[in-house]
């Protein structure tokens, strides 16, 4: 639905984004990572068709944004980082404005505007003045602006940011809610947030894409193990190497005296039958009673990290 084909995009000479290509396909609710500076905003706005690359292409449902920016920027909403709100207006009367921007029929536009009340949850405050509004209903009018001529595509840039913990619970639900009818990318700072909320995560660091990983992704072709045993730790080691669903047995710090423990990368199963099931079977051969025996996954934070 969005794609990004070699995307180069110079301020000058200070290079923001260097040769990126990502998708992010129909449907799916994509996180967009990075440090500060690392190129976020930049990304959103080329694919909002703020502005052009310097090179590359940028691509919504198929259209390309440089020859069709019309029909690629109906496709999408956008809430950027300082939501462009009118301070003096109420909130519906502020909606039907946008909707009417947007060229919803004027016949269907009261309509159009109380769905998005509703789905918002702004119905309460749908004559108050947006300037006496609070940060967090500031924030749902904006992505309520966004939702302004039915687009398929919600673009968010940083969408809890400045929020207190109850209303960032809210704007989390509300993107949640959007994500079922909607493709959304949106940028963040918050690892947990995007773990929570997206199907896939994108890093950028320092203008680079770094990592694309599939969140939802169970099928792996191998697992990290971590064990302890009572036993000696080259004995354990040895025996452990012997196996042929494991790559690799390396030793680690154990906390318990009289045990040893090491870390292990395995094929989850072959004609043996599972790998857990074969180290257990080892170590009951060796007569070495274990103490503990985990699968290790990467958190995020760890992906992240080690990317940039
Ligand atoms: P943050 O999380 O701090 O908002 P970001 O990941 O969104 O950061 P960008 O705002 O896209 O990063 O900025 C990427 C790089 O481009 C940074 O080094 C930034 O200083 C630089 N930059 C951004 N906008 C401009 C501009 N208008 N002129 C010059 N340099 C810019």
């Amino acid at each position: 639905m969005i794609e990004l084909e070699h995307v180069t995009k110079l301020y000058g000479s200070i290079p923001a984004l260097r040769d990126v290509s990502l998708h992010v396909p129909k449907g799916q609710t994509v996180g967009l990572l990075g440090r500060n500076g690392a190129g976020k905003t930049t990304a959103l706005n080329l694919m909002t068709g703020y502005f052009p690359p310097t090179k590359g292409k940028v691509r919504i449902g198929g259209k390309d944004m440089l020859s069709d920016p019309r029909a690629c920027k109906r496709m999408i909403g956008y809430l950027p980082e300082r939501p462009p709100l009118y301070d003096e207006m109420s909130v519906e009367d502020y909606l039907a404005f946008v909707s009417e921007l947007r060229e919803v029929v004027r016949k269907a536009n009261k309509a159009h505007v109380e769905e998005i009340l509703e789905l918002c949850s702004l119905t309460d405050v749908r004559r108050r003045i947006i300037g006496h509004l609070s940060k967090g209903y500031r924030q749902r009018v904006g992505i309520a602006q966004a939702l302004c001529g039915a687009p398929e595509i919600l673009i968010l840039d940083e969408p809890t940011v400045g929020l207190d913990p109850k209303q960032t619970v809210e704007m989390r639900e509300l993107i949640r809610r959007l994500g079922e009818g909607h493709t959304v990318l949106f940028s963040s700072h918050i690892l947990s947030e995007v773990q929570q909320l997206c199907s896939r995560v994108i890093i950028l660091n320092e203008g680079h894409l770094v990592q694309s990983i599939d969140l939802k992704e169970e099928k792996k072709d191998t697992v990290k193990l971590r064990l302890r045993a009572a036993i000696g730790r080259d004995k354990m080691l040895k025996g452990l190497r012997g196996l042929k669903c494991v790559i690799s047995a390396e030793a680690a710090d154990s906390p318990e005296e009289g045990t040893a423990e090491a870390v292990l990368e395995c094929r989850p199963a072959d004609e043996r039958g599972r790998a857990t099931d074969q180290i257990f079977r080892l170590l009951s051969e060796m007569d070495a009673p274990i103490r503990m025996m985990t699968e290790e996954k990467d958190t995020l934070e760890e992906i992240f990290l080690r990317s940039t």
